[in-house]
């Protein structure tokens, strides 16, 4: 822990590099991987209320919604028209919704794409439904499972000591929640990542307690699960646009994130995948990422709602001509991967960059054979 904490107050320049030598260890060296994917935000409607939240409203305002499968499936199309292999499917704590929506939304979901995998629903949605439906978590996630469910993204990290969820998000899921939650996921063999956000003014030990107990609970589903534990570590920075925090929380400059990065990447000796983030720190920043201990970009996304709405960058998506470039110039092999971090494909870097990026056709082609 002490150790961890110490990290913070080194020149970045030095922790960069332990990190970066880390990274390459750990991962190809060469390469530099992102996924073609999909954001859906099912409904916006949400009585959680966190602070820091410009994505939700309330079941009385005139821009809530909440989509049906068809609207859904309209999206999954045109992921499926740029090769896209899986939708992220999280959405506000909406009271209206019964289970019967969640799973039907997953059989429909398998039953018209079934190349496309969904991981789908927060720790914060799962322990609605559990509170709500009467069953028991294993229960519930047995259900889901049944349904088509493929992984439990792990939104709703930030920081996982309840100091600090309690200032941002009062009705926020507690830290003991959410990896109670994740780790009935992971026991489950179910795809689960692990998040974080910085910039809600918690203290170096917050977010060294943070890595340690992710590093803790990967520990503990190498050694229960058969090694299914976190596929990943994906972390940005808090964006306040439009949110109660504005102006009360300090967020984060470029420096603290990849300082944050660096010292994610050494602490977290037991998850090889590192995320740089570009929908909150921007195209530049997340290219400078992959030499502060990042090996992955994420993904395109397509459609992005939330961290969108409070700010970032002001991008919903990325194209793949967008990743290719950025990985390329920074010196790497692009490989598009699935979301358990394996390659399924090489797209050929130069002939990507070759086609004009306002040509839609362009983008169709990449992609689209597997
Ligand atoms: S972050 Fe999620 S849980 Fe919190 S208010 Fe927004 S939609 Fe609701």
């Amino acid at each position: 822990m002490a150790e961890i904490e110490s990290l913070y107050r080194l020149p970045l320049p030095g922790v960069a590099a332990v990190a970066n030598g880390l990274r390459l260890e750990r991962r190809d060296p060469d390469v530099v991987t992102f996924l073609i994917d999909r954001n859906i935000n099912y409904t916006n409607v949400c009585n959680v209320g966190c602070n820091f939240c410009a994505f939700y409203r309330t079941r009385r305002q005139k821009d809530s919604y909440t989509l049906d499968y068809e609207q859904i499936s309209q999206k999954i199309r045109e992921l499926e028209e740029v090769g896209g292999t899986r939708i992220l499917l999280q959405g506000g704590v909406n009271p209206e919704l019964g289970l019967d929506y969640y799973t039907g939304l997953l059989r429909h979901v398998k039953a018209h794409h079934p190349t496309i995998r969904i991981d789908a629903f927060s720790p914060e949605e799962v322990l609605f439904m559990e509170k709500t439906f009467g069953l028991s978590l294993d229960e519930l996630l047995d259900t889901l499972i049944a349904a088509g469910l493929d992984g439990l993204p792990g939104a709703g990290g930030e920081i996982l000591e309840d100091d600090v969820r309690a200032k941002a998000a009062p009705a926020r899921i507690k830290s003991d929640d959410w990896f109670r939650i994740i780790d009935a996921a992971q026991r489950k063999g179910l795809y689960t990542i692990a998040t974080m956000v910085i910039g809600f003014g918690e203290t170096y030990a917050q977010r060294a307690r943070h890595l340690l107990k992710i590093r803790d609970q990967q520990d503990r589903a190498n050694a229960l699960y058969g090694g299914n534990g976190f596929s990943g570590f994906a972390m940005w920075s808090l964006q306040t646009e439009h949110t109660r925090l504005h102006g009360k929380a300090p967020g984060a400059t470029a420096h603290e994130y990849l300082q944050q990065l660096a010292v994610a990447r050494i602490a977290l000796d037991n998850i090889p995948n590192i995320q740089a983030s570009w929908p909150a720190q921007g195209f530049k920043v997340a290219q400078a990422a992959l030499y502060y201990g990042a090996n992955d970009l994420g993904s395109t996304m397509l459609e992005e709602n939330v961290v969108s709405a409070a700010g970032g960058h002001g991008r919903h998506r990325a194209t793949v001509r967008e990743l290719v470039r950025i990985a390329v110039d920074a010196g790497f092999t692009p490989a598009i991967r699935n979301s358990r971090f394996q390659i399924i494909e090489w797209p050929d870097a130069q002939d990507v960059l070759a086609r004009d990026a306002q040509n839609p056709e362009a983008e169709r082609a990449v992609g689209a054979g597997q």
